[in-house]
């Protein structure tokens, strides 16, 4: 049966989870490999996943819009998850989709992609520019990072401050980061290899922050109403690979590792205080408590679709369960 996304008013976040392979440093080990993941069965549109700690026997399970495991391609991901909701970006509706979990989960495989396996990201445009080239819209697009609640360009990587305004019509503008025409897909791979590059290569004069900051692609398709020419609709789908939520103070971090972790921990924290909001339906979501959610506060929540794919490690319980308990709260 196919998955069909939901888009009630009572759904604001879908969540699906991927676990990821063993990889072959993993399979080489010596250590015993118990897969502690086990996607149950799926009933009704939910799929319910059951994970267990071979220490303590220990089980707990969750149930989510869909599980995918490790045969499942990102093709299918994509197909059943992403593509859904390219029509209303068109449409002139916002969109976010997430790709949240431990480091070494699997975030960056799904969003950016792998050795010849692209991810989400190149995947979404490669369709969008399909889809604006037989609707004559147009495509920009930003890469970004933001670390310690600070934004850096992946595309034109500057000094000056980028800051977080809101253009008095409910959409969230940012001053000062670069927003690229697309018009062919050549050109995206292009801009989009280098903003990877850079994002490992840690620009920000720190080594490596790609595990420690969260990124973001955000592409505007702006497009004429057919039915009336003096009207445009502008649409933004988000695609973000959040930074590890793994417990960042249990490796006894001190000085910048610390302030780095808090920053992390605060950001994820306000993003799932942000999603519970909307999920209650409450009146007041604090948006305004990180950039991170300052920033997609016009695409999240209202009438903007969200999807988080939670990531999980095959065999790390521990990690698992904190992602799944944020995950299993943000439904
Ligand atoms: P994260 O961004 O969450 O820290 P990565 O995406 O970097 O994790 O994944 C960790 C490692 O696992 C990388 O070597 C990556 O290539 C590999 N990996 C992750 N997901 C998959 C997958 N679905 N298939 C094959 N390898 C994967
Ligand atoms: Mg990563």
């Amino acid at each position: 049966a196919s998955r069909v996304p939901k888009n009630g008013d009572d759904a604001k976040v879908r969540v699906v989870v991927r676990v990821r392979p063993y990889l072959d440093v993993e399979l080489r080990s010596d250590d015993e490999l118990v897969p502690c993941a086990e996607i149950l069965k799926s009933w009704d549109g939910e799929d319910m996943l059951r994970i267990s700690d071979k220490k303590t026997s220990r089980t707990e399970s969750y149930k989510l819009d869909a599980c995918y495991d490790e045969k499942e391609s990102i093709a299918t991901i994509f197909a059943a998850e992403v593509e859904p909701i390219l029509p209303t970006i068109f449409r002139g509706f916002n969109a976010t989709i997430f790709a949240y979990g431990a480091t070494g989960s699997g975030k960056t495989h799904t969003m950016e992609g792998g050795v010849n396996q692209p991810g989400l990201m190149p995947l979404a445009l490669e369709r969008i520019v399909e889809m604006a080239e037989v609707r004559g819209s147009k495509v920009e697009v930003s890469f970004f990072e933001v670390y310690m609640d600070r934004c850096y360009d992946l595309l034109e990587p500057k000094e000056a401050d980028i800051t977080v305004l809101d253009d008095g019509h409910g959409r969230i503008q940012l001053r000062g980061l670069a927003q690229v025409q697309i018009d062919n897909i050549e050109d995206f791979h292009d801009l989009f290899q280098d903003g990877c590059t850079r994002r490992r290569s840690g620009h920000t004069g720190l080594n490596d922050v790609s595990s420690r900051s969260h990124s973001i692609l955000s592409v505007i398709v702006t497009s004429n109403d057919m039915d009336n020419p003096n009207t445009e609709f502008c649409g933004k789908l988000n695609l973000i690979d959040l930074a590890g939520n793994e417990n960042n103070r249990r490796s006894g971090n001190e000085g910048v590792r610390l302030a780095e972790s808090t920053a992390i921990n605060q950001s994820l924290f306000v993003l799932s205080n942000v999603i519970n909001a909307l999920n209650a339906n409450e009146q007041w979501v604090p948006y305004r408590d990180c950039k991170l959610t300052r920033i997609l506060q016009d695409s999240l929540g209202g009438t903007s679709r969200a999807v988080m794919v939670a990531c999980l490690n095959p065999g790390n319980y521990q990690e698992n369960s904190a992602t799944l308990s944020m995950a299993a709260r943000s439904r």
